[in-house]
């Protein structure tokens, strides 16, 4: 029988053959793997090959929602993105917030898993149990809010939700991202380009079934409780009040802002990008996900001297260190500017500040040339050029179409001398948290099975904050923010499998994660209300574990090992100045941290590839 909380049916859509058919799925499939990004990765697994190109029709593509989600409870209504990643060639996936998931969920899909390539650009109309393949050539090439304006008389009716890529997944951009509706995105991995591939232009849903979750009397109890907490729960209550420009200030000030293309950790302008300046200057209220009383969106307004949209939102945090300080650009509105010409043009903001911060060092120390940039002046604190390269990107011209590649095209064609500039690893740019100041993420940048990711394992400071938050995920032993022992490695592994277990859930880290709205008892809970099933914590840990293992065998299937797993050459060089003046990641401490993960987590140490013994023991036999 079908546990409460799932529909027990996956939508599955051919765009070659222009075919639609709704699949039942088993309820012990759905008990191992839960839903959101571990079964995307389950259909990305079964169906492709070591072969399948990113772009090519045979990628799976999988939109799933949790089965928590539509639930009115903050922090659960996410949905995740899975396809192979045309940017880093592993494991693609990306969670968005909004309003899409819950329109899945209750237009009676627990997952929409498509394939294959239309003929002409389309897109996917799904209104209920009906299901229609429309013609979008009309909207090729409009950007993302051109798209949506469309949509508001085309539709019929309202409650729809829509994701789509923008123009630059259309022209392929490798880090092109997903938008849902006016202000949520699934950023990373790629994912725009390959609804570009498909020529998928986008999604639209509408649900109106009612959920059937087995205790709403208890849901009610979390929500309320949840609630009230907000105002005593520091990283809500900063989120509450200023979204993620509010950590800012204490990123900043601890030096782990990356600034002047990852070679500094701080500027001293870092004010100027924080929440409280948004709040104050630009601020124009905010929004929520589905049913959250965090309320973290924020948007912003300005007429001059750059239009800002209320309609688009305003930049989280990664946003303002890659496109502010990486750049050396404070002036907030310039940033917000930024982030918005990349939400019209569907772009990644972290990889394109990365790529944009690599240009700017390249010109500064003349590895590249004035006659290969177009005659643009580009170049550290100039946003005018910034925003004329991010168009230039997401329409693919000139230099932009080589940045459109990633990193490793560009450090191609401007030649190895231009290779330590480029911050990434796997073709992925990094995220602002830096690895220099935080070894939990030299060490995750490196092993993650989706590229390097700052939401794939908790940070430092919950090894130093220790006590009930720490030991809960079964992390014993002692240590700071900048050890590297043994008990920093326990941590890293468990609060990975945890999570995977949020990323398969799809339950929002600001609400989910250690220390902020809900104990790991609550996560318990949650799942019994929703289903009906009495899991324990073990179970859910176990099924984080399962996801992780089965990324990392499809990586390794797809030829991905430990000589893989790098980190950009600057990270192990002394940071200048600033608050974390000096630290940088020791190469020596990192060999060991890695030797220590492989051999923790019950991989290959020679490899780094999943152990027979170690997917046998998670139900994964069938991946060998
Ligand atoms: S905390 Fe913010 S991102 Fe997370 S679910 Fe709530 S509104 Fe969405």
């Amino acid at each position: 029988m079908m546990a409460n909380g799932y529909n027990g049916t996956v939508l599955r859509i051919d765009l070659t053959n222009e075919k639609t058919e709704k699949v039942p799925v088993e309820a012990e499939f759905l008990r191992a793997y839960l839903g959101g990004g571990a079964i995307g990765t389950f259909y990305l697994h079964k169906e492709t090959t070591a072969q399948t190109d990113p772009l090519d029709p045979e990628n799976v593509l999988c939109i799933a929602p949790g089965v928590t989600t539509g639930a009115a409870v903050s922090g659960v209504s996410r949905c995740s993105v899975t396809a192979l990643s045309p940017l880093t060639g592993m494991v693609g996936d990306s969670q968005a917030g909004g309003a899409i998931g819950p329109m899945i969920k209750r237009a009676g899909y627990d997952a929409l898993v498509i394939t294959g390539r239309a003929d002409r650009l389309v897109y996917l109309w799904i209104d209920g149990g009906q299901v229609q393949i429309r013609n979008a050539g009309h909207l090729s090439g409009s950007k993302t809010s051109a798209l949506l304006d469309s949509f508001d008389s085309e539709l019929e009716g309202k409650g729809w939700s829509i994701i789509q890529c923008g123009p630059a997944g259309e022209k392929l951009v490798r880090f092109a991202c997903l938008m849902v509706d006016r202000n949520d995105v699934a950023g990373r991995t790629g994912l725009g380009a390959v609804f570009g591939s498909k020529n998928l232009r986008a999604v639209a849903v509408r649900g109106q079934n009612d959920l059937n979750f087995a205790d709403p009397e208890g849901l009610k109890r979390l929500a309320q409780k949840a609630a009230k907490a907000i105002p005593d729960a520091a990283f809500p209550a900063t989120l509450q009040k200023y979204g993620t420009p509010g950590v800012v200030g204490f990123q900043a000030e601890s030096g782990n802002f990356a600034t002047h293309n990852y070679s500094k950790g701080f500027t001293t302008e870092y004010m100027q990008l924080s929440g409280e300046t948004y709040a104050a200057d630009l601020g124009a209220g905010g929004t929520t996900c589905f049913g959250c009383a965090v309320r973290c969106r924020k948007r912003v307004k300005a007429d001059k001297p750059y239009p800002l949209s209320e309609d688009l939102g305003g930049p989280e945090f990664e946003t303002l260190g890659l496109l502010g300080s990486n750049l050396d650009i404070t002036d907030p509105a310039a940033v917000a500017r930024a982030n918005q010409l990349c939400g019209e043009y569907g772009i990644d903001t972290i990889s394109m500040g990365g790529l944009a911060g690599y240009v700017f060092e390249c010109l500064e120390k003349g590895l590249i040339s004035d006659n290969e940039i177009d005659g643009v002046a580009l170049g550290f604190s100039k946003p005018e050029g910034l925003f004329k390269l991010i168009e230039k990107t997401g329409q693919r011209e000139g230099i932009g179409d080589i940045l459109a590649e990633g990193f490793n095209a560009a450090v191609e064609k401007f030649g190895k001398a231009t290779k330590d500039l480029a911050i990434h690893v796997k073709n992925q740019g990094l995220a602002v948290h830096m690895p220099q100041v935080k070894p939990s993420q030299a060490l995750m940048y490196a092993v993650c099975p989706i590229g390097p990711d700052h939401q794939s394992c908790e940070h430092d400071w919950l090894l130093d904050a220790g006590g009930d938050d720490c030991l809960g995920l079964g992390i014993v032993g002692q240590g700071d923010r900048d050890s590297t022992n043994l008990a920093k490695v326990r941590m890293t592994i468990n609060s990975q499998f945890y999570y995977s277990l949020l990323d398969s859930l799809c339950l929002c880290m600001f609400c989910w994660g250690p220390g902020n709205l809900f104990t790991y008892r609550e996560l318990e809970d949650l799942l019994r209300f929703t289903t009906g099933w009495d899991c324990t914590f073990f179970e859910l840990m176990k099924a984080g574990e399962r996801r992780v293992n089965l990324m990392r065998q499809l990586n390794a299937k797809r030829g991905f090992t430990r000589e893989h797993d790098c980190l950009p050459a600057r990270v192990f060089e002394p940071l200048p100045d600033g608050p974390s003046k000096g630290k940088h990641v020791d190469r020596d401490s990192f060999a060991e941290m890695l030797d220590n993960y492989f051999n923790m987590i019950g991989w290959d140490p020679q490899t780094g590839n999943p152990s027979s013994g170690k997917l046998k023991e998670l139900g994964l036999e069938w991946s060998i």
